[in-house]
């Protein structure tokens, strides 16, 4: 099991930060590194992040077993691994140092830190601006050589960054480690001229970056597919070839200018989103291995196929410890966090194919005991459901997504025995 670093288990994040400027000198954007982790900015922003985020009630039910229940009423059974990852606690940190450290200057946010709507509405309250996490012409001309830019926790594309680059400001790059991975394989697929299978979301500003990658150096290619079913359409596109603009026409917008299947899929390397599903990844690159192995021959498969578990460490341990409390499922499941989270998406995905689940973004998404408000990712919009905490002894499985802070998970089980008439039990202190 991959794991996350220790100095992240929050606390707060020991993480090195570390921003990075471009200064021009003779026509030349030069970077040079800068240091945003003095001790006086890290000691206020440690405050300031723990008064945002922190919740003493979660910390509590960590130290009693992930666990808090009024028996023959209401037991709330949280998952073992919930919550903010080391890569948000990070952009997190980086970004609010960068406001104690640049106080009087302008400071740009490319599109959201990390995907969840509470925090982002925190940053803009720290007056740092939100931009179009893809600028337009008219945003790059706005942006100054005195101005800081914060790139999020999923990085920017190639583009944007030297467009950004030419213009001289200073940038807070708090791009996840685990993110620059799935880049330097990519990279590396392209060097090769090895079409790169992104198996994610295309409009995912992680697989937009990530797939910039593989045109980074000018020629290369990549292709992204969602799920199985455009695996399959791939693989049986390999195998009996097809009709090129069909093909084209429904991958639109997924794969890199100029790449043509017939020409593109000889040769191909499979990397993902560090957030989707890890079985269906699995899934993906076992489907193409194999038709790349009926195409070629199993001695000269290694010729035409590579793969690289690019699941971050976060991703899996969220999704093997909620596998692992479904294994006794409760009544009903709570996935708390952005509508726009991919990690959390899919813990609710692993939620619903085995017990009722409602994916919501904060406490007050529980309107009543007849009333949830919650996302519906396969029809991508907010529904309603009404009945749905049943009467009667009740056990909930809680779980958040990697972007979610703990005051929200907090909010949602106050909610829950507030809704079920029972006060909040007794319970150990947090182990410090
Ligand atoms: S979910 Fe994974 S890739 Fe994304 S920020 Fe967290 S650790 Fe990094």
């Amino acid at each position: 099991m991959k794991q996350e670093p220790e100095d992240s288990r929050r606390g707060l994040s020991a993480s090195r930060i570390v921003g990075m400027t471009m200064e021009a000198q003779d026509g030349q954007q030069r970077p040079k590194k800068i240091n945003l982790r003095r001790p006086d900015i890290m000691e206020a922003v440690q405050a300031q992040v723990l008064s945002h985020y922190r919740s003493n009630l979660v910390e509590r039910i960590r130290a009693n077993g992930h666990v808090l229940s009024v028996p023959g009423v209401l037991t709330v059974k949280l998952a073992k691994e919930f919550g903010f990852c080391y890569g948000v606690e990070r952009a997190i940190d980086l970004a609010y140092a960068a406001r104690k450290a640049f106080p009087d200057r302008r400071i740009f946010l490319l599109g959201e830190i990390i995907h969840n709507p509470e925090v982002n509405d925190q940053i803009r309250r720290m007056g740092i601006v939100t931009i179009a996490s893809r600028p337009d012409d008219a945003e790059i001309e706005a942006i100054t050589p005195e101005d800081i830019v914060i790139i999020p926790a999923f990085g920017t594309e190639v583009a944007t960054r030297k467009k950004l680059e030419a213009r001289g400001c200073t940038f807070v790059d708090t791009t996840c480690g685990d993110v620059m991975s799935v880049w330097k394989r990519v990279r590396q697929y392209s060097k090769e001229s090895v079409t790169s299978i992104i198996h994610g979301k295309a409009w995912h500003e992680e697989t937009l970056a990530t797939s910039s990658q593989a045109r980074a150096n000018g020629s290369g290619h990549y292709l992204v597919v969602f799920n199985l079913a455009e695996t399959d359409y791939v693989c049986d596109y390999i195998l009996n070839g097809g009709d090129k603009a069909v093909f084209l026409e429904k991958f639109k917008g997924a794969y890199s200018d100029g790449f043509d299947p017939d020409l593109h899929l000889k040769a191909l390397g499979v990397a993902n989103q560090t957030t989707m599903l890890r079985g269906e990844t699995e899934e993906v690159q076992r489907r193409l291995r194999a038709a790349m192995e009926r195409k070629h021959g199993s001695e000269r498969v290694g010729d035409h196929f590579r793969f690289f578990d690019t699941i971050c460490g976060a991703t899996q341990d969220r999704q093997d410890a909620l596998e692992k409390l479904l294994k006794t499922p409760p009544d009903l499941l709570l996935v708390i966090g952005g509508y726009n989270s991919s990690n959390t998406s899919h813990l609710a995905e692993m939620g619903e194919s085995i017990l009722p689940t409602y994916f919501i973004k904060n406490g007050s998404k529980m309107v009543s005991t007849g009333l949830i408000q919650h996302w519906d990712q396969h029809k991508r919009e907010e529904v309603e459901t009404r009945d749905w905490l049943p009467w009667g002894p009740l056990t909930v499985g809680v779980t958040a997504g990697a972007s979610c802070p703990n005051n929200l998970i907090e909010e949602v089980i106050e909610r829950l025995f507030e809704l079920k008439g029972v006060e909040i039990p007794g319970l150990p202190p947090p182990v410090s």
